[in-house]
């Protein structure tokens, strides 16, 4: 059913008065509205951008509604800065609980949804509004609906119901369930937002959006300020019914929005990593919350964030993963049976975690461990030349100042360079991310493993598995798994796996094998409650003056690690990391802001990796 195309956005209703303006200065000090006067004549809305007095300079600031207290003297705005709101009312109600969960500065939240102006783009879009896009063919497939739980999740977008669903697609499928849930979103009258990790090359999923739906689907993909501005307004028009972006996107001025679909939202790519450090997988879900719509977080191998919140499941009925082996490494880090698999295949791909040729342990002239010179790093080889993987000074040896090392070979370098020799047709590095050719084996590593739609590979191989429990970092492994996933995943349909694990039992090889993480999680689930950080908490690192920690244990904290920093100038501090309790993290934010207002907290970073 067609319920016609959705309502353009419509702007607020125009303030006058005293009003609440959120002044440009992101400091959780400064982190509250301040009261302005509203002459008549400028007609400003919430969201208007105005200019107004502040501490004797003037300063930029939005419009956030009516003020609530009315102090003795109030100043009045000084001028309209931009034609367009830069928010509505909705909008600011999502700026306002990303700024209460990540304990930010509303200024800083706001700077980081709007991209900045480019007034010439303004004046082209006053008069007309821009045509809205022809649609494309729609959907090509439709396999979404033969998917355990799909019925559900069909049924809530097209009833323009509200809630969220956990979706694991058969790998080649990717990109074609994500067009049949935004086809039957738009069918409802109502628009879709698709959240992508990366933008270059542009993921597969965007580029079937965009097939599908012609003109009616924005790309916001990067590019530059003034094309970013750009679509920012055409979109603010209501000139788009799909928009696709990576992770600002979620803040897309999208009015009526159905469906927000998260594309491989393990990956860390959709955590913000300055102020004010949002999650996009949270933060759309709070849209969707505030906005009535469903929210589909999809990935093959879901996050252990997802896979705690218990949501209900979508997935393709009986197996759609291919056959994965495990077998031990052989001498050089080389399974007999991998080397056989390869010299059989004609189109595959061989992951490698490590780049170059390997890790330099030890001085040849005169036995000292490896290290760089000037820095201490560790040295890498690489294309035949030892290189510092810190500061990229060229390896030195600093106790003789020999330049030959004995190497810990290893690394993509490594893995071209015997796998060119077994295999039977060409074995290359990819110089950026692609799938192999039609007679091709590529080796790569974490950052060539992306969203290039169905590859159908005949063998996909991963290497030094056992690498990653010893990388360091809570989410370290669950991330190698994600990874090795998406890149098993293209071994589907038809194709075969090969993993080299020493520990064929270890848990995050058998999620590999079953291409399900379920018992992974369960068991990341302990191991990080045992750490002290269990999933679902919120954690952030607080920098502050002497007595920081003691400040934090005042808002019941399930960890609280405190460590003295280095001081700054005369003045020694704390460096404190903390898990709460979601509930409790609006009481701390309105004691750091406090505490900041008092001089006694430098900084509050949320969701620190860790
Ligand atoms: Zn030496
Ligand atoms: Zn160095």
């Amino acid at each position: 059913m067609t319920s016609g195309p959705p309502s353009a956005p419509e702007l607020g209703p125009a303030l006058v008065g005293p009003v609440a303006v959120c002044v440009d200065r992101p400091l959780l000090a400064l982190d509250r509205a301040f009261t302005y006067e509203a002459p008549a004549s400028l007609g400003v809305r919430v969201g208007s951008v105005v200019r107004v007095p502040f501490h004797g300079r003037a300063a930029r600031g939005w419009v956030l509604g009516p003020a609530e207290e009315v102090p003795a003297r109030v100043l009045p705005i000084e001028r309209l800065v931009a034609p367009r709101p830069a928010f509505d009312a909705q909008m600011l109600e999502l700026l306002r609980w990303v700024a209460e969960r990540y304990v930010a500065p509303l200024a800083s939240v706001i700077g980081r949804a709007v991209p900045p102006r480019v007034v010439s783009e303004e004046g082209r879009a006053r008069g007309d509004p821009p045509a809205r896009g022809r649609p494309g063919p729609g959907p090509r497939t439709a396999v979404l609906s033969g998917y355990r739980g799909a019925g559900e999740l069909l049924r809530a977008i097209e009833a323009r119901a509200s809630g969220a669903f956990a979706l694991r697609p058969a790998p080649e499928e990717e990109a074609a369930v994500c067009v049949e849930a935004v086809d039957a979103c738009l069918r409802a009258g109502r628009r879709a937002l698709v959240l992508v990790p990366e933008a270059d090359p542009v993921p597969a999923t965007a580029r079937a959006l965009q097939e599908a739906f012609g003109t009616r689907a924005l790309a916001w993909l990067g590019g530059d300020r003034r094309a970013r501005y750009r679509a920012w307004l055409e979109a603010a028009e209501g000139r788009f019914d799909v928009v696709v972006a990576t992770r600002p996107g979620v803040f897309a001025p999208l009015a009526d929005v159905g469906l927000i679909w998260v594309a491989r939202e393990s990956h860390p790519a959709l955590r913000e990593d300055r102020a004010p450090y949002y999650h996009a997988r949270e933060v759309a879900l709070a849209r969707a919350r505030l906005a009535g719509a469903v929210c589909v977080l999809a990935a093959l191998c879901p996050s252990a964030e997802t896979a705690a919140l218990g949501l209900p499941s979508v997935a393709p009925p009986g197996r759609r993963w291919p056959p994965v082996e495990v077998v031990a490494p052989g001498p050089e880090g080389r399974a007999p049976r991998l080397v056989r698999a390869i010299r059989e295949a004609r189109r595959g791909f061989l992951f490698s975690p490590l780049p170059g040729a390997g890790v330099a342990r030890v001085c040849r002239a005169c036995g000292e461990p490896a290290r760089c010179a000037p820095c201490g790093g560790s040295l890498r080889a690489s294309r035949g030349v030892v290189r510092c993987v810190v500061c990229g000074a060229e390896g030195r040896c600093p106790a003789c100042g020999g330049t030959t090392f004995g190497l810990d070979r290893g690394g993509v370098e490594r893995v071209e360079a015997w796998a060119s020799r077994v295999a039977r047709v060409p074995v290359r590095r990819a110089q950026r991310p692609r799938l192999p050719g039609a007679e091709e084996i590529l080796v790569g590593g974490p950052e060539d493993v992306r969203d290039l739609g169905p590859a159908g590979l005949e063998l996909v191989a991963i290497l030094d598995a056992d690498l990653a429990r010893r990388r360091p970092g809570l989410a370290a492994r669950e991330r190698a798994l994600s990874v090795w996933m998406e890149a098993v995943g293209w071994a589907s349909p038809g194709g075969r796996a090969i993993v080299q694990a020493a520990d064929r039992g270890d848990d995050a090889v058998q999620a590999l094998v079953r291409g399900r993480a379920d018992r992974f999680h369960e068991r990341e689930r302990e191991r990080r409650a045992r750490a002290g950080f269990p999933v679902g908490a919120a954690v952030f690192r607080v920098v502050g003056g002497p007595g920081t920690g003691a400040l934090l244990e005042a808002t019941r904290p399930i960890t609280l690690l405190v460590a003295e920093a280095e001081a700054e100038g005369d003045r020694a501090g704390e460096v404190c990391l903390l898990a709460l309790d979601p509930r409790d993290v609006p009481a701390f934010g309105r004691s750091m802001r406090e505490a900041a207002a008092a001089g006694r907290v430098e900084r509050v970073e949320a969701e620190p990796h860790l």
